[in-house]
């Protein structure tokens, strides 16, 4: 089954006010049109996206066009005089063996419901979405309520419209004058359409408060932030030295008030950085002397406890010791280890990694060892 979507982006929506058509406002920092043309790209049942723009909005397609760069989009065709034009332009375009023919202005179509109106097509030939009817109906006469209508019957039309290319192409060119929609033509012409339950989410845009509660479903968007942390220790005496938790052999040792470990202490720097909440420093104060001696891991696991209070996930830790010896290489994979598995990250988001500094500086005349971390947090 190939589908083709047909979004048609004519009109002029002018009941939203502003001085753009309502398919070129911005959602949630994007154009609506360019959210609707996204939702389609989402389907891999979608084999080609087929826009009907208005030749006046050129300036505002444009850039939506050139954003895209998914070649199912194909180049927009031009609208015609009214709705019902435009659609048969968009059908003529069309090669799929189903068409599904979509409002502009409804930038939220769930996949989910993408795939059940496809379903119900492939079975029937013909299906749209729509929503049934929930609150009670009366038909008004005269400014008053006159007759009760059987709600049970009535549903409310989404799209997409979902049709055997053929025969709607074949129902549109027997049509005389506009219609309200492509329900409408395809009953004309005998063919049985069947409503698919909607969404919700699938609101059209036409009121300045549709475009609030269609931010409101796009939610919160993600919230990523990024850390990085230093530190360096001195070399002292000593048989070893503790880097990301694993104690290495060593003709000397790390000078510190805990265990000096300064690659877990540059991790978890970096995290406390990300969250901005201070630094090691302030968190274990190297005053207090119960942190004398103490294993670096309750700091790092302090940061990682403070980031997941804060709502916030770590994506990926980068750390980088900085030494002429001892030789972090073959040592590396046992700190991946060790920090995946107190922070909760996978060990294929877990970098720790080596440089010397070609024997130049601190590092370089084997006083001590730096090292430095980044990370990446976001909220979900
Ligand atoms: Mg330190």
């Amino acid at each position: 089954m190939t589908v083709s979507a047909i979004i048609v982006a004519a009109g002029r929506g002018s009941r939203l006010g502003g001085d753009i058509p309502k398919q070129y406002q911005m959602l949630s920092g994007r154009p609506v049109l360019e959210h609707t043309i996204h939702s389609f790209l989402a389907s891999d049942q979608v084999t080609e996206v087929i826009v009907v723009t208005n030749p006046r909005d050129e300036a505002l397609y444009a850039p939506i066009a050139t954003s895209i760069s998914d070649i199912r989009l194909k180049p927009a065709v031009q609208g015609g005089n009214n709705r019902t034009a435009s659609v048969r332009n968009g059908l003529q375009a069309a090669t799929g063996d189903y068409v599904a023919i979509h409002d502009g202005a409804r930038p939220l179509v769930p996949l989910d419901a993408l795939d059940r109106v496809f379903e119900q097509a492939r079975k029937t030939g013909a299906a749209f979405l729509a929503l049934p009817v929930t609150d009670a109906v009366w038909q008004v006469t005269d400014g008053k309520a006159a007759t009760a209508l059987p709600r049970d019957a009535i549903w409310r039309a989404q799209t997409p419209q979902v049709f055997d290319r053929r025969a709607i192409l074949e129902a549109h060119i027997n049509h005389d004058g506009p219609a309200d929609d492509d329900v409408a033509i395809a009953v004309a012409a005998g063919l049985n359409v069947l409503p698919v339950r909607g969404s919700q989410r699938n609101l059209k845009i036409t009121f300045a408060e549709d475009l609030t509660l269609a931010e409101q479903q796009l939610g919160t968007p993600m919230d990523i932030r990024t850390g990085n942390g230093f530190d360096v220790h001195k070399f002292g005496e000593g048989d070893h030295v503790v880097l990301c938790g694993l104690k290495i052999p060593h003709d000397r040792g790390l000078v510190g008030h805990s265990d000096a470990d300064v690659a877990m202490h540059a991790v978890t720097d970096a995290l406390f950085g990300a969250i901005a909440e201070g630094d090691i420093g302030q968190w274990f104060p190297p005053s207090d002397p119960q942190w004398k001696g103490a294993a670096s891991e309750v700091f790092l696991r302090k940061a990682v406890e403070r980031v997941a209070a804060r709502g916030f996930r770590i994506s990926n830790i980068d750390c980088t010791l900085i030494c002429e010896a001892p030789k972090i290489g073959p040592n590396s994979v046992q700190m991946r280890r060790n920090l995946a598995a107190i922070t909760g990250v996978s060990e294929d988001r877990v970098a720790v990694k080596a440089t010397t500094s070609e024997k130049l500086g601190f590092t370089g005349r084997q006083e001590g060892i730096a090292a430095q971390a980044s990370v990446l947090i976001c909220t979900s």
